[in-house]
C-alpha cells in the first residue's frame, strides 16, 4: 500500500484517520480529496504529511486523474454528508454525495484498477452502524450479517453506498472492503454532533438539548479506536468483507450527558483559570453543568438503540479498542479546551474563509 487517495480527509474522522496511518506508514503517499463542504476544515490537517486536493467526489474526470497522476492504490472512503438531523431536513445533498459520489468514485477505480493491466489496488469504504436499523433493548448487537433496515435518508443513503460497493465486488471484481461503524468522537468532531455541541454549549451557559427522554442507546467509540480498525482491515483484512467496528461502551445518552456535566465541573474545580475563560459555564458560578439540561422534542424517527458487536473484527484481526469511554471522553474535553481557536474559527464560521 504505498498510495492512498483519502476522500473526506479533511473532516472529523478522515483527518484523524490521516494523522493516523501516516504515523504508523510514514512511506506512504497521502492524498486528501475533500470538497470542504461546512464540515470539512483545512486546519484538521495542518502537520499532517498529507496533500489536500479541493474538489468533489462526484467529478469522475477528477477522480480518475488524480488516481492516473498519483499511482493510487488504495482509495479509503470517508466522503459523506454525516448528519441525521441534516438529513430530515435537506436528503437530496445526501442522495447525491452519498449515493452518486461513492459510485463515481467506484466507476474510476474500476477504470483505472480493472482495465487491460489490471493492477494491485483497494478499495475500503467507511460506512456506520445505522444502516442495521434500530434494536429493541434485549436484541443482540448488530452483526455483518444483520439485515439492512435504515431508518433515516442518512443511514439510507450509506445502506445504498454500501450495497453499491458490495455489487462492484460482486460483479466486477473490484478489491473492496467495508466497516460500519458505531458513534464516533474525538478531536476534530464538528460542533452539531452531540458530544462537542453539548461541551461547548456548556461552556457558554447555554441549554443542552436533550432529544425526548435521552435515553436512546448508542456505542461509543474513539475516533483513534476506529482508525485502528479501519487501519487492521486494509492491512490485514479479507477482500469482499465487511467488519464492524465498536467502542464497547454502549450508553444511553443521558449517561453520555451526565458523564460530561460531571467531567466539566471537575475540570473547573481543578483549574481555576476556566471559571475565568468561561465566565457564563455554570461551573464558573458554583453550579453544576447539569442544571443546563433541557429536553426538547424528539428527532422524527429517532432509533432506539443501537449496538455492534465487532467480536469479527477481533477474532481475524486483533482488534481490541484501546479507549474506555470515562478516559476518552476526557481526553476529548482536554483537547477542546486546549485547542480554543479551532472551535471559535468553527462557530464564527471564519474556518471557511481559509477554504
Ligand atoms: P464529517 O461530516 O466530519 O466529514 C465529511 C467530510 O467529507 C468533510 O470534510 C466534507 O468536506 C467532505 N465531503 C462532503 N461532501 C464531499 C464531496 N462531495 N466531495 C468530497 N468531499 C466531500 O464526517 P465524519 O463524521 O468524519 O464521517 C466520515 C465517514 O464516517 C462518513 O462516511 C460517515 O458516514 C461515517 N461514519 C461517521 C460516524 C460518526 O460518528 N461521525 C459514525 C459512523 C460512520
Amino acid at each position: 500500500m504505498r498510495s492512498l487517495l483519502v476522500t473526506g480527509g479533511a473532516g472529523f474522522i478522515g483527518a484523524n484517520f490521516v494523522a493516523f496511518w501516516t504515523r504508523r506508514h510514514p512511506a506512504s503517499r497521502v492524498t486528501v480529496l475533500d470538497l470542504l463542504t461546512y464540515a470539512g476544515n483545512r486546519a484538521n490537517l495542518d502537520g499532517v504529511a498529507a496533500d489536500l486536493v479541493v474538489g468533489d467526489i462526484c467529478d469522475f474526470e477528477l477522480v480518475a486523474r488524480l488516481i492516473a497522476e498519483r499511482e493510487v492504490d488504495t482509495i479509503v472512503h470517508f466522503a459523506a454528508e454525516s448528519h441525521v438531523d441534516r438529513s430530515i431536513l435537506g436528503p437530496d445533498a445526501f442522495v447525491r454525495t452519498n449515493v452518486v459520489g461513492t459510485h463515481t468514485l467506484l466507476k474510476a477505480a474500476r477504470q483505472a484498477w480493472l482495465g487491460e493491466k489490471p493492477r494491485p489496488h483497494r478499495f475500503h469504504h467507511v460506512s456506520t452502524d445505522e444502516v442495521y436499523g434500530t434494536l429493541a433493548p434485549d436484541d443482540p448487537a448488530f452483526r455483518e450479517t444483520t439485515p439492512y433496515a435504515p431508518n433515516s435518508p442518512y443511514s439510507a443513503s450509506k445502506a445504498a453506498s454500501d450495497h453499491l460497493v458490495r455489487a462492484y465486488h460482486h460483479t466486477y471484481g473490484l478489491q473492496t472492503t467495508t466497516s460500519n461503524c458505531s458513534n464516533n468522537y474525538g478531536p476534530f468532531q464538528f460542533p452539531e454532533k452531540l458530544i462537542p455541541l453539548f461541551l461547548l454549549n456548556a461552556l457558554h451557559g447555554r441549554p443542552l438539548p436533550i432529544y425526548g427522554d435521552g435515553m436512546q442507546v448508542r456505542d461509543w467509540l474513539h475516533v483513534e479506536d476506529h482508525c485502528l480498525g479501519i487501519a487492521l482491515v486494509l492491512e490485514r483484512g479479507r477482500v469482499g468483507e465487511t467488519y464492524n467496528i465498536g467502542g464497547g461502551a454502549e450508553l444511553p445518552n443521558m449517561a453520555v450527558i451526565d458523564t460530561l456535566c460531571a467531567l466539566v465541573d471537575q475540570a473547573f474545580a481543578a483549574d481555576p483559570s476556566l471559571g475565568v475563560r468561561f465566565p457564563e459555564a455554570p461551573a464558573a458560578q458554583g453550579q453544576p453543568t447539569a442544571s443546563l439540561k433541557t429536553h426538547v422534542a424528539d428527532r422524527p424517527g429517532h432509533d432506539r438503540r443501537y449496538a455492534i458487536d465487532c467480536s469479527k473484527l477481533t477474532r481475524e484481526l486483533g482488534y481490541a479498542p484501546r479507549h474506555d469511554f470515562a478516559s476518552g471522553l476526557r481526553a476529548t474535553i482536554d483537547w477542546y479546551l486546549a485547542h480554543e481557536a479551532w472551535w471559535r474559527s468553527v462557530l464564527d464560521g471564519s474556518y471557511r474563509k481559509a477554504a
